[in-house]
């Protein structure tokens, strides 16, 4: 089974993640472009028990628009997020695509917030929601 290991910029929290996600998102979301400081964040959805987390994370919560609470684990050392938990898929873990710094990981499915895409951004998913 596929293995990959997602990690903060200094290694310090890693989120270590079989098999392959559910879903891969695209989110042009505002909240994404400050927490990235990119133009969009990239999210890999896994089942909770495929994801096994080392480190000790730091925690940022916030309010979705939906009423739910994402919960963001980020390096207290580096500052980098690596994983996030939403209130309402508590059997999911979501992970940033970024933190496995892997070219050859599958690319989003869908995108999200395309509304707040920066309007140079190409890409065409395969499905939006
Ligand atoms: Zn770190
Ligand atoms: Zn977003």
């Amino acid at each position: 089974m596929t293995s990959r290991t997602a990690a903060c910029a200094c290694g310090a929290l890693t989120a270590a993640c079989e098999g392959e996600p559910e879903v891969i998102s695209l989110c042009s979301c505002r909240n994404c472009q400050r927490r990235t400081g990119s133009a969009f964040g990239l999210v890999a959805i896994f089942p909770g028990e495929a994801v096994a987390v080392s480190g000790a994370g730091a925690i940022f919560a916030r309010e979705a628009d939906s009423g739910s609470t994402t919960t963001f684990s980020f390096c207290p050392s580096c500052g980098s997020t690596v994983f996030w938990s939403r209130s309402a898929r508590p059997d999911v873990v979501c992970v940033a695509v970024g933190a496995f710094a892997d070219p050859t990981f599958p690319m989003p499915v869908r995108t999200v917030y395309d509304e707040h895409r920066h309007p140079w951004i190409g890409f065409e998913a395969a499905s939006r929601l």
